[in-house]
């Protein structure tokens, strides 16, 4: 069995002991791995069957005019949002799941100046004019990977940069050079996060303040989704943020997951 590989059998560790000797020891984590299968199955599964009688509640709420009943309007604009934010979790759980069982992405260009501008316009009308949103882009190179995972994960980071940034606050995207290859980033101005909480921040569902990612519509999975998405394009994920002083989230790739842009 190779060590750290997540179909290991065996989990090997090498601890000092002593001045000059180390201490091997392997542990059979094959029953954590079946339960951990199990957990993935478990989660995927009711995803799933979850999907289609939301889909039913939610279009049966579509159809419903407010105008027929206009004392019952707000209960319905709350039913409207409530069934939305379900379909939202269950859609994120599920591309979780699947993230989580995906060995590799498929070796596709990612053409970088299109998905900025993408993902620049979906800032704008999220922020809805709250905020100063710019992109700086000063890298012409494109992404080797999935589009369909690395347009949801550079979206995540700019969706909670608005989420998380009172109106009036600046965001700032950037896709420029570095020394091991080229960053991703979102700077905002907003809340921050502190020394604490960072840690465990790609964690499934955890949240520094529930009642405020609640508030802001988010489903607790987004960081997760975006770890995932970068392992599998060998790409790393760098948090620098301080309470009060705004975040910036960066992601790293390495030269292997780069191209240069296609003459036009
Ligand atoms: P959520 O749906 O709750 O936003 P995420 O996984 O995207 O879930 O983020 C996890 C938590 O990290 C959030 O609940 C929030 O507390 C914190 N967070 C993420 N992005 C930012 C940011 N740009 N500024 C401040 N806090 C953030």
């Amino acid at each position: 069995a190779a060590p750290g590989h997540a179909d290991s059998l065996l989990s090997i560790d090498l601890l000092p002991f002593g001045e000059r000797q180390q201490l091997l020891l392997a542990r059979d984590v094959s029953h954590i791995n079946r339960l951990e299968q199990i957990r993935r199955d478990f989660v995927a599964n009711v995803s799933h069957e979850l999907r289609t009688p939301l889909t039913v509640i939610h279009g049966y709420l579509e159809l419903l005019d407010p105008d027929d009943v206009p004392e019952l309007a707000p209960v319905l604009a709350e039913m409207r949002a409530q069934s939305r934010r379900m379909g939202q979790i269950v859609e994120d759980l599920l591309t979780l799941s699947r993230l989580e069982t995906q060995q590799d992405v498929t070796d596709e260009r990612v053409p970088m100046a299109a998905l900025l501008a993408i993902v620049h316009k979906e800032a704008l009308a999220l922020s809805q004019g709250r905020h100063r949103i710019t992109l700086e882009s000063t890298a012409a190179l494109d992404l080797l990977g999935s589009p369909r995972d690395l347009h949801s994960a550079l979206s995540n980071l700019v969706s909670n940069a608005v989420r998380y940034t009172p109106a009036g606050g600046s965001i700032t995207i950037r896709w420029q050079r570095t020394p091991e290859g080229a960053a991703y980033s979102v700077s905002d101005t907003g809340f921050g996060i502190s020394a604490t909480h960072l840690a465990r921040l790609t964690e499934r569902f955890y949240r520094v303040s529930s009642s405020r990612s609640r508030e802001t519509g988010g489903t607790g999975l987004g960081l997760s989704i975006v770890k995932h998405v970068l392992n599998l394009h060998q790409a790393r994920l760098q948090i620098d943020s301080a309470p009060g002083a705004g975040s910036t989230f960066s992601c790293h790739f390495g030269h292997a997951r780069l191209l240069p842009p296609e003459p036009a």
